[in-house]
């Protein structure tokens, strides 16, 4: 599946092989401008990619801002450590004002289309809870106004929040899907900062310990019958299709352009072959080993 941000981007999905939209990343709908966008702007956007997709899934996520994006129109306060600051689903929960304006245009969409809902930086049940209950809240309001919209959509959540992965088993109970955030997840699990240059050396993807946790979520996921994607920059790296696959990952979604490598990697290799290289990775010593033992194994595979 592809990740679209960026209007220009949905129109690339017939053309990359992309089955469907792994991420769309709502938050786009709300930068660079002075004013919200209402409910019926958001509603139209929403449909235009259901329908692009033509049929295959579209999972939106709702509003990521705070860290590095920054809305105007809500005029949020600087903070000193914005990374672990009030972003993401703490906004929408504590302004569920916001929050209930993109959930109705996102149940009134959902007629036109497979769209899931997918909430960001999930840091505990509770928080999954909080929001399905503003989901609701969202399906009364339509109710009363005798509003059409689709009933029947899948919730889902970002794991990119170390505990999240930690208890996955917990979250897998209450979630219909999970998608794994690899950019933040890395950022959290390795306390780097995703943005600074200086200590990106750290950024490790492959460190056994985001593969640990990776492994873990994924596996929670299968246990209780539900898919585990990745959708951050991982999956769209070369040769990462493979490990995230041996890890237990179910769906891919990436920029459109990373779509073919990605087929292509997969398809040259059996799932045996995926698993022997992943438990190799979740066995190395530290980052650099498994970087050494990837690197072999793509000159291997050439
Ligand atoms: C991620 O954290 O991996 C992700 C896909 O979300 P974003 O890059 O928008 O934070
Ligand atoms: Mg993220």
């Amino acid at each position: 599946a592809a990740n679209v941000a960026l209007p220009r981007e949905s129109d690339e999905l017939a053309t990359s092989g992309a089955e469907g939209v792994g991420l769309f990343r709502s938050e786009f709908l709300f930068l660079h401008q002075d004013t919200l966008p209402d409910e019926e702007t958001q509603f139209q956007a929403y449909r235009k990619l259901l329908l692009a997709a033509n049929n295959h899934r579209v999972v939106v996520r709702t509003l990521d801002i705070g860290g590095d994006k920054e809305v105007p129109a809500l005029d949020l306060e600087k903070e000193q450590n914005p990374f672990l600051g009030y972003r993401a689903i703490r906004i929408c929960l504590n302004r569920t004002d916001l929050f209930l304006v993109q959930l109705r245009a996102l149940l009134r969409a959902a007629q036109y289309g497979a769209l899931r809902i997918m909430f960001p930086m999930i840091s505990s049940v509770d928080e999954l809870r909080n929001a399905k209950q503003v989901l609701r809240e969202a399906r009364d309001l339509l109710d009363a106004e005798g509003v059409d919209y689709n009933p029947n959509v899948k919730v889902g959540i970002m794991v990119e929040i170390p505990v999240a992965a930690v208890c996955a088993d917990v979250l897998a109970q209450e979630a219909d899907f999970f998608s794994i955030g690899t950019n933040d997840l890395i950022q959290y699990s390795c306390a780097v900062d995703r943005i600074n240059e200086k200590i990106s050396y750290l950024y490790r993807p492959l460190h056994p310990g985001v593969l640990r946790l990776i492994a873990m979520t994924a596996k929670a996921a299968n246990e209780n019958g539900i898919e585990c994607g990745v959708c951050g920059e991982m999956a769209g790296t070369p040769g990462m299709a493979s490990v995230l696959c041996g890890l237990g990952v179910t769906n891919l979604s990436m920029s459109a352009s990373a779509i073919p490598a990605a087929k292509a990697d997969l398809a040259a290799h059996s799932y045996a072959e995926c698993r022997e290289l992943a438990n190799s990775l979740l066995g190395a010593a530290s980052a650099e080993d498994a970087e050494n033992i990837f690197a072999e194994w793509r000159e291997d595979a050439k």
